[in-house]
């Protein structure tokens, strides 16, 4: 394509709130055979709220939030932003907090009250030898049936409550899917999150591949493998977790409501963080380079 329809190409992408870095993203927007799509903020709202608490046998509710919403309070997290609203919601003032450490896609530790105390997976309780008891993993399961995500919350080395949040799946996204599939593109789903929440979103919005458990540093080599076994990847996603993996995509877009970071590393902007802006992107680009040679 000669320059002139590069640049009028790049012109009608941000018409359509697709902001391309430069002309010669549309070369590799058009190559793209496969799409991996980031799950929360990207193909959810990623706007989470506190539904329900649990708490093991013995443990005050007011406890289990003030110490869970201190340490989310100091995270970023859209799981964090929900927990700490949520408990502030509850319990008006959260305790103290002595010092905080985001262990990244897992969740946060710190000490509080003099407490060290973990939020997060269970595998992060892991890492502190801490197990889950009975009732508390019985009230997991059953909130990850539903589709929602289990945030368990332990203090002094026991286990003591279960926080429920929830997103939700973005109205246009499975729309965004079933015209990837008619542009001859394979959706993936990446997540950091389990089989059975990113199952729930992935059959809501027509997925059928889904990649799960991924700590934000696989992400990258998720992409590289995918390229390594002839695919032409494009990754979209929203949070400081998928830059790397949007560096690494032969296209990365990014949704303008997501992280600096996201932006920064990605090809593409979506403006308006409507996943069938990425359909867009690609028809625009088959079209700029199709017809004009
Ligand atoms: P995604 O890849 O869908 O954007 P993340 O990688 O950000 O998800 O997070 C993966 C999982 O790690 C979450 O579903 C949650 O179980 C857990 N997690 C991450 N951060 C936190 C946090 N601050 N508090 C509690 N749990 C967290
Ligand atoms: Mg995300």
């Amino acid at each position: 394509a000669t320059p002139t329809a590069l640049l009028v190409g790049t012109g009608r992408g941000a018409q359509l709130g697709i902001l391309i870095k430069g002309p010669e993203v549309l070369e590799s927007t058009r190559k793209v055979d496969t799409v991996v799509l980031d799950k929360t903020g990207t193909v959810t709202t990623g706007r989470m709220t506190l539904l329900a608490v649990h708490t093991a046998a013995g443990e005050s509710e007011t406890d289990v939030l003030r110490i869970a919403g201190a340490l989310e309070n100091a995270s970023e997290h859209p799981i964090a932003r929900a927990i700490a609203a949520g408990a502030t919601a509850r319990v008006g003032d959260l305790a103290a907090v002595e010092s905080f450490e985001n262990d990244e896609g897992r969740g946060v530790h710190g000490i509080v009250e003099g407490r060290l105390a973990v939020v997060g997976r269970e595998s992060l309780l892991g890492d502190w030898v801490i197990s889950v008891p009975d009732d508390l993993r019985a009230a997991k399961l059953a909130a990850e049936a539903a589709g929602q995500t289990a945030v368990l919350v332990a203090w002094d080395g026991a286990a003591r409550g279960v926080l429920v949040v929830a997103d939700r799946v973005k109205d246009t996204s499975r729309e965004a899917i079933a015209e990837l599939r008619r542009l001859g593109l394979t959706p993936v789903l990446l997540t950091g999150d389990n089989a059975t929440v990113a199952g729930h979103v992935a059959d809501e919005v027509g997925i059928d591949q889904v990649i799960t458990d991924v700590l934000p540093a696989e992400k990258v080599r998720i992409v590289r493998d995918l390229q390594a076994s002839g695919k032409v990847v494009a990754m979209v996603g929203d949070g400081v977790n998928d830059a790397a993996a949007l560096a690494q995509a032969d296209l990365g877009l990014a949704m303008g409501t997501g992280t600096d970071v996201a932006i920064e590393a990605a090809d593409i902007t979506l403006v308006r963080g409507d996943l069938r802006a990425v359909a867009d992107a690609i028809r625009l680009s088959r079209r700029t380079l199709g017809t004009i040679k």
